[in-house]
């Protein structure tokens, strides 16, 4: 066992350096960066019985993203992620008692999240009382009795809001939902609120289930891939084996993206021979460099081209039989889309017509077609709109329901689709309450809760006054980072379940705790004997969860002991539920499961079966969709031009290589070549020529919003990056003080995170007074050659309306395109630098 890290390092944004981005993915720096870390901070024997437990049938599930496993497993099921995310879990370093006397809040508070969270596993439950300005550890009865005291003094219990994060079990989730609603609210905000809400909006309007209509073996199946709004070299690195299946296989893989990422160029799979001394898998056979917010009129131009097509040769191109017996609303659509205006479609998308004309003809020759998405098309405001269209390409050609085809949102966070199977939600609806009261005997509230967004805003304004967390960082994940500190301050108690420290025990209420728990890579055991979780992947694989390693320290609790102790003392005999009994043996939790979760009958059976189980899904399994005619609905959804003034850029947030979430592992972003800070924005070249901006130099970014609050980004370095033009992008979760709280999207409340207008201002570069810092950080800025300062009073009046460089502003090289439909070859000269 180790002691907190005294030594860790906090980021000199003077030292960061910019590299060439890479044109590949993983290969053996994909090993080399996941075994590095983990022998360094948990040794050689912690690391071995972490990582060849991960992702195995009898071992724990990855704590990172949802991606699902392979029915048949190798040895070594993890990416490079993955190990991160067990190494930041698994380290045996703690954080000593002292530590609390040490750092008042207020120091902590100035901490970046890498620091925090190096300073080792959080061990004992410490209180911060009103009016002190540090910690002090407290028993773990003492604890919930604070807790139970202000929960049960409030008016109403709507003042107490309670947070889920994605990586929580099902257990804890259904014992945690069920509390809740004993307590007396649906006030149960979650980190899809922040992510994949508008996919489940979307996909439960249109076919009834708001979770993928594909398994893990369709997609070695299809013979077309689109990839849109999503980076899986980053954020889901195992898909590349999935997407590499798929070429193997004689498929093809189209890009849809602002940002031509290493992993949707080329896979080097660390597993295979050609992925380590070889070229690896070519990935896109195509890239559609999309502006941010395209994607809705680039899914009309694709569906009107289908329905051209079909008008062409009739009877031969659309799948009429199932539409005939599944679908509604085809005839609407066509009269729809024949209004589909082409000149706005490529206004909106950057695109050229033959991009579009070229992806449409994959389309129209692909039997079985995926489509998969991410965040990019999730926090656009018209998220949901955009997404009901993907369904709609699809079920004109019958991609839903048949082997190699189907709708997959890739989701985030590893249980983060299971939480909700669970009932994390505020606004579940009334058949799940109604089992809650048959299963409990207790009539659940039927009024909604609020969702994060709102969550933030009541508590801002004095309507919540507890917030509790069952694990996340609320305050770094959501949008308008101002406005979620004030809240979270506003506040008279929060607390945080967590393994580590991050931001959201810095930026607390009058008095907050923190209650340490345990781990999924830690061995669990209660009064019955060793207990396993489970969690439910992104295609609906549910399976358990096996803790490999001892606990970090003893006093640790689970997540379900944690929960259960707090409902007993909150609640005492309220409702006739067995705490005691959830925490003493998790079965009996399993089996409230299956009384009440729809899908989940027989659980603990079938959880024990090797592997878990698939929850059932109507449109996959059966072509049956659980819409009010029990019909798959095409859906109507008019474009609507992004306003992006003369001058501006649109702005979204994006991870680093070296993150999961909120959580920062290090200042690295490998693929994208950025090392030693998160300060930067990525531009495209020709905007800064016309800016009058040049690589490396420092702005402010200013958010634009119409609300006279100023949010801005301070001394942010610029990287000449070859991002779609009109468009940029800065590190989540730094940029979120861009995004104001109400800008969310319609229907789902997501924070739009990918339409944020910006404008650029340059920084008066000082005096070296020392030798030159910014001289030095020039000169750091290897690979790169600053690009000339172009921008001009003249160039400055030809800048459009709408953001894009009308074609007389742009030089001859500039007026084509900048991709010729594949992702641009860093190695090739686009270094972003104006060579
Ligand atoms: S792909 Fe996702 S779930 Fe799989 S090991 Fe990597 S981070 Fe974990």
């Amino acid at each position: 066992m180790t002691r907190n890290n005294p030594e860790v390092q906090e980021a000199d944004e003077n030292d960061l350096e910019v590299e060439k981005p890479k044109s590949w993915a993983a290969g053996i720096p994909g090993v080399v960066h996941s075994m590095q870390p983990a022998l360094k901070h948990m040794g050689v024997d912690r690391s071995r019985k972490t990582l060849l437990a991960m992702n195995q049938k009898d071992g724990f599930d990855c704590m990172s993203c949802a991606w699902p496993d392979p029915d048949h497993r190798k040895p070594f099921e993890y990416c490079e992620n993955g190990a991160k995310a067990v190494t930041w879990e698994a380290t045996p370093v703690t954080i000593a008692t002292e530590f609390w006397a040490e750092h008042t809040v207020e120091e902590l508070r100035g901490r970046s999240e890498y620091w925090l969270g190096m300073q080792g596993r959080l061990t004992e439950p410490v209180y911060k009382p009103a009016g002190a300005d540090h910690y002090i550890p407290v028993s773990w009865d003492d604890a919930f009795k604070i807790i139970a005291a202000k929960l049960n003094g409030l008016d109403s219990p709507d003042e107490a809001a309670f947070y889920t994060s994605g990586r929580t079990s099902n257990e804890a989730a259904f014992a945690y939902q069920l509390f809740v609603r004993a307590f007396g609210t649906n006030n149960l905000p979650d980190c899809s609120n922040m992510c994949h809400e508008s996919s489940g909006w979307a996909m439960g309007e249109t076919i009834g289930v708001g979770k993928a209509t594909v398994k893990y073996d369709d997609f070695g199946k299809a013979d077309l891939i689109i990839i849109m709004g999503q980076n899986p070299g980053t954020n889901h690195p195992r898909m590349l084996t999935a997407l590499e299946e798929c070429k193997e296989n004689g498929g093809e893989i189209v890009a849809v993206n602002p940002l031509p990422e290493a992993g949707l160029r080329r896979y080097k799979n660390p597993q295979k021979v050609k992925g380590i001394i070889g070229h690896g898998t070519e990935i896109a056979d195509q890239f559609l460099q999309i502006r941010l917010g395209g994607d809705m009129a680039l899914l009309q131009a694709l569906s009107k081209r289908v329905l051209d097509a079909e008008a062409a040769k009739p009877g031969t191109v659309l799948d009429h039989e199932f539409i005939q017996a599944h679908c509604e609303g085809l005839e609407e659509l066509k009269a729809h889309l024949d209004k589909l205006d082409d000149q706005a479609v490529l206004e909106a998308t950057g695109l050229r017509a033959e991009e579009i004309d070229e992806l449409a003809a994959r389309y129209l020759k692909a039997d079985k077609v995926i489509i998969t998405w991410a965040m990019g098309l999730t926090q656009q405001k018209k998220a949901v709109s955009t997404i009901k269209e993907i369904i709609n390409l699809l079920l004109l050609r019958g991609n839903i329901g048949k082997p190699g085809a189907g709708a997959s949102p890739i989701r985030g966070h590893s249980n983060v689709q299971g939480d909700r199977t669970m009932g994390i939600w505020e606004q579940m609806p009334p058949s799940f309450l109604d089992s809650i009261q048959k299963e409990f005997g207790f009539n659940p509230p039927r009024e909604h809760g609020v969702d994060a967004v709102q969550a933030i805003a009541k508590m801002r304004d004095g309507g919540i006054k507890v917030f509790i967390a069952l694990g996340g960082n609320l305050v770094a994940a959501i949008s308008d980072t101002a406005a979620a500190e004030e809240a979270m301050e506003n506040t008279e108690m929060t607390v945080q379940i967590s393994t580590k420290l991050n931001r959201s025990h810095t930026v607390i209420g009058k008095e907050a705790l923190i209650l340490p728990t345990m781990g999924r890579t830690e061995i669990d055991r209660q009064a019955t004997g060793e207990q396993f979780v489970s969690v439910e992947d992104t295609v609906s694989a549910v399976h358990p969860s096996w803790g490999h390693v001892e606990p970090v320290a003893p006093g640790l609790l689970s997540e379900v002991a944690i929960v259960s102790r707090l409902a007993r003392t909150v609640l005492g005999d309220k409702v006739n539920v067995d705490w005691a009994g959830f925490e003493q043996d998790y079965d009996l939790i399993r089996r409230h499961i299956s009384n009440v979760v729809v899908g989940c009958e027989n659980y603990n059976e079938r959880i024990r079966q090797e592997g878990g189980f698939m929850l059932t899904n109507g449109p996959r399994d059966s072509r049956t969709f659980n819409t009010p005619t029990g019909k798959a609905v095409f859906s109507i959804g008019d474009l609507e031009a992004l306003d992006c003034p003369p001058g501006r850029l649109i702005l979204q947030t994006l991870r680093s290589h070296d993150q999961f979430n909120t959580t920062i592992y290090g200042y690295n972003d490998r693929y994208r070549g950025i090392k030693k800070g998160r300060h930067v924005v990525f531009v495209n070249p020709q905007d800064l020529a016309l800016l009058g901006i040049h690589d490396g130099q420092l702005v402010d970014v200013h958010g634009e919003h119409d609300d006279g609050r100023e949010r801005v980004l301070r001394k942010f370095r610029v990287v000449a990056y070859p991002t779609a033009q009109g468009c940029a992008a800065a590190y989540y979760p730094e940029a979120n003080v861009l995004v104001p709280l109400d800008s969310v999207a319609e229907v789902s409340n997501t924070p739009v995170s990918k339409q944020v207008i910006v404008r650029l201002e340059p920084v008066p570069e000082e005096p070296a007074s020392d030798g030159g810092r910014q001289e030095d950080t020039g000169a750091k800025m290897s690979g790169r050659v600053k690009a000339p300062t172009v921008g001009t009073a003249s160039e400055e009046a030809k800048k459009p309306e709408g953001g894009t460089l009308p074609d007389e502003a742009k030089t001859p090289e500039q007026a084509t395109t900048p991709t010729d439909g594949k992702i641009p070859d860093p190695d090739a000269g686009w270094t972003g630098t104006g060579q």
